[in-house]
């Protein structure tokens, strides 16, 4: 639950991104899709857990097809409030670029564990049952995030 390393990653006086800790969120959880301009493009997937966003940057994007599969790296916890968040992260900062939310709504989790995350998105774009899994042989903070069949 701790916010520390998404803090020390950032200078606030400098980045608009907000800061924060750990907060008692929603009684349904949210998630967001934030695309992400910086010096490569990729998406970030966010998931509300236990008052934090916890994150995955996607470099291909959420699958949208049944049984496709991406590569998702596992990233620092956010805040809660990052979920509405979109603008220019400053030149030199960490994350530099603009960042557009993409995709945001709630989702229903139906199994938390350590390897395996299940759950349901009900976004505006990404409906259905969603799969993510560690793949340790590609390293510590690799997953992989498919589309379950409905
Ligand atoms: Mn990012």
């Amino acid at each position: 639950m701790s916010l520390s390393e998404y803090s020390k990653k950032r200078d606030f006086t400098k980045t608009p991104e907000p800061h924060g800790d750990a907060v008692q969120g929603q009684e349904v959880p949210v998630f967001v899709v934030q695309e992400h301009h910086s010096s490569h493009h990729h998406f970030d997937l966010r998931l509300e857990h236990e008052g934090v966003l916890v994150s995955w940057a996607v470099p291909k994007g959420i699958p949208e097809l049944p049984g496709k599969k991406h590569l998702a790296v596992r990233t620092e916890d956010h805040p809660l409030a990052y979920a509405v968040f979109e603008g220019a992260i400053p030149e030199g900062e960490y994350g530099a670029g603009q960042v557009k939310i993409w995709d945001r709504g709630t989702f229903s989790p139906i199994a938390w564990g350590e390897d395996r995350i299940e759950f349901t998105l009900q976004g505006e774009r990404l409906q259905g049952r969603y799969l993510l899994v560690r793949f340790k042989k590609a390293g510590e903070q690799e997953w992989l995030i498919l589309k379950a069949k409905d």
